[in-house]
C-alpha cells in the first residue's frame, strides 16, 4: 500500500485533514499548540517532496455558520512561522474562490481552509459537501487522529473520491502503530492500568482488554463499584449501583481467562470532596459511613508497583485518584513514576485518554508513547474500527 514515505508527491495537490482544534484565548491567541506542532512533519514532508498542501480542519463547535471566534484565520501567523513559509488562507472551505486558490497553488505552497464545521454538512457526513472538498485536490491524506472515530465528510466520506490516492499522515500512522504495538504485538506480561471516574465509560474497554492482558489494574473512582460488588463497604464513594452486576461479570471473566485482576486493598478516604477535607487511611472495603475514597493507599501502591515493574507492555488510561487535588494525587504520581521506571528498563508503555495524558504532562514523566486522541484511542482499545481508518484502508 502506498504511504506518505513512498508516494511521489511531485506536482500533486494534497488535501490533508488535520486536527487544528486548538484552544484560543479571548484575544484569539493559541494557548496550547501541541496539535499544530504534531502536524508539521506531515506538511513538511509533502512540501519537500514537491507537493502543494491544502489544510482542512475543524475548530470548536460553531452552531450556525461562521463565527469569528472559531475562525481558523487565527492560526495563520503561528502556522506560517512553524512552516517557515507564508501560509495562504481561503475564508470558505468550499466555493469558487477556494477552488481558484487551490488551482493556483504551486509545489511547496500551503493553503489553509476556513473551519469545516461552518457547514453542518461536515459533521453530517454529507457526500456532496465531501465531493466539493475532494475536487480541489489530487490526493487525500488523513492526519487527524482525534476525529478518526467520527464518520464526518472530511474524515471519512471524502475518501471515496480518492479510490487510490489516499493515505495516512504521520500523526495517524504513529498513533495506529503504537496502539497496534500494544494490542496486537504487545510483549508479555501485558498490564492495563485503568482509572478515572466511572465504570460506565470503560466497561467495553475492560471487556475487550480482558481477552488480551495478563494483569488488569483498577484504580480511581471506578474501583468502588468493584469493591461494592465484592461485598465491601464503600461509604459515600463514587459507586454505580446499576453496574454492580456488570462488575461481577467482568471479575468472573477475568478468573475464567486467568487474568490477574487487581482491585485496591486500601484507600485514602475523606469526609468531603475537597482538598482540605479530613483524611484517613482505611481498607478499601471498610470505609466508614459518610466518608469517601479519593485515592489509593500505600499498600495498594506497593502491590500495583510490583506488577508494573514486572510488565513488558503497559497501557494506562485514567488517574488513580482525584489527582487534581494535591492531597489525593499521590497514588497517580506513584503509578506514573512506576510506569516511567518500567519504561526506562525496556517496557513499552502507552498512555492515552484526557486525564492520564494531563497527569503525564503534570508530573513530567517519560513513557513510550502518549496518544493525542482521547475518544479515538478509547474506541480502538474497545476493539472498534474507526471510520477514518477504515476509509483509508478500504
Ligand atoms: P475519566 O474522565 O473517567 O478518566 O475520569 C477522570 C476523573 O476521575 C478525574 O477528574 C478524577 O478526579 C476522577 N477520579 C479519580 N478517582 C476518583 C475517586 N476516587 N472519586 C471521585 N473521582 C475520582
Amino acid at each position: 500500500m502506498q504511504n506518505i514515505d513512498n508516494y511521489d508527491f511531485t506536482n500533486k495537490k494534497v488535501i490533508v485533514r488535520v486536527d487544528f482544534n486548538v484552544p484560543l484565548n479571548n484575544n484569539f491567541e493559541i494557548t496550547d499548540d501541541t496539535r499544530i506542532r504534531a502536524a508539521i512533519p506531515t506538511i513538511q514532508k509533502i512540501r519537500e517532496s514537491g507537493g502543494a498542501v491544502i489544510l482542512m480542519s475543524h475548530l470548536g463547535r460553531p452552531k450556525e455558520g461562521p463565527e469569528e471566534k472559531f475562525s481558523l484565520k487565527h492560526l495563520i501567523t503561528d502556522l506560517s512561522e512553524k512552516l517557515d513559509t507564508d501560509v495562504q488562507f481561503a475564508d470558505d472551505c468550499i466555493g469558487n474562490q477556494t477552488t481558484e486558490k487551490a488551482a493556483n497553488l504551486k509545489p511547496g505552497e500551503v493553503l489553509l481552509l476556513e473551519n469545516l464545521r461552518f457547514y453542518k454538512e461536515e459533521t453530517k457526513g454529507d457526500e456532496a459537501f465531501a465531493k466539493k472538498l475532494a475536487e480541489i485536490a489530487d490526493v487525500y491524506m488523513n492526519d487527524a487522529f482525534g476525529t478518526a472515530h467520527r464518520a464526518h465528510a472530511s474524515t471519512a466520506i471524502i475518501a471515496k473520491f480518492f479510490p487510490v490516492n489516499k493515505m495516512f499522515g504521520y500523526v495517524m500512522s504513529n498513533e495506529l502503530k503504537s496502539i497496534n504495538k500494544v494490542l496486537k504485538e504487545g510483549e508479555k506480561p501485558f498490564t492495563a492500568v485503568l482509572g478515572g471516574a466511572k465504570v460506565s465509560g470503560k466497561i467495553e474497554i475492560i471487556n475487550h482488554l480482558l481477552d488480551k492482558v495478563d494483569n488488569l489494574i483498577i484504580g480511581g473512582g471506578m474501583m468502588f463499584t468493584f469493591i461494592k460488588a465484592m461485598g465491601g463497604n464503600v461509604g459515600n464513594s463514587l459507586v454505580e449501583d446499576d453496574l454492580i452486576d456488570t462488575a461481577k461479570k467482568a471479575m468472573k471473566k477475568a478468573e475464567k481467562l486467568g487474568v490477574n485482576f487487581y482491585i485496591p486493598s486500601d484507600t485514602v478516604a475523606a469526609d468531603k470532596f475537597d482538598n482540605d477535607a479530613e483524611k484517613q487511611l482505611c481498607q478499601a472495603g471498610e470505609i466508614p459511613d459518610g466518608w469517601m475514597g479519593l485515592d489509593i493507599g500505600p499498600e495498594t501502591i506497593h502491590t500495583f508497583k510490583q506488577v508494573i515493574e514486572n510488565s513488558a507492555t503497559i497501557l494506562w488510561n485514567g488517574p488513580m485518584g482525584v489527582f487534581e487535588m494535591e492531597n489525593f494525587e499521590n497514588g497517580t504520581i506513584e503509578i506514573a513514576k512506576a510506569i516511567a521506571g518500567s519504561t526506562s528498563k525496556g517496557a513499552y508503555s502507552l498512555v492515552g485518554g484526557g486525564d492520564s495524558v494531563a497527569a503525564v504532562n503534570k508530573y513530567n514523566i517519560k513513557v513510550s508513547y502518549v496518544s493525542t486522541g482521547g475518544g479515538a484511542m478509547l474506541e480502538l482499545i474497545e476493539g472498534k474500527t474507526l471510520p477514518g481508518v477504515a476509509a483509508i484502508e478500504k
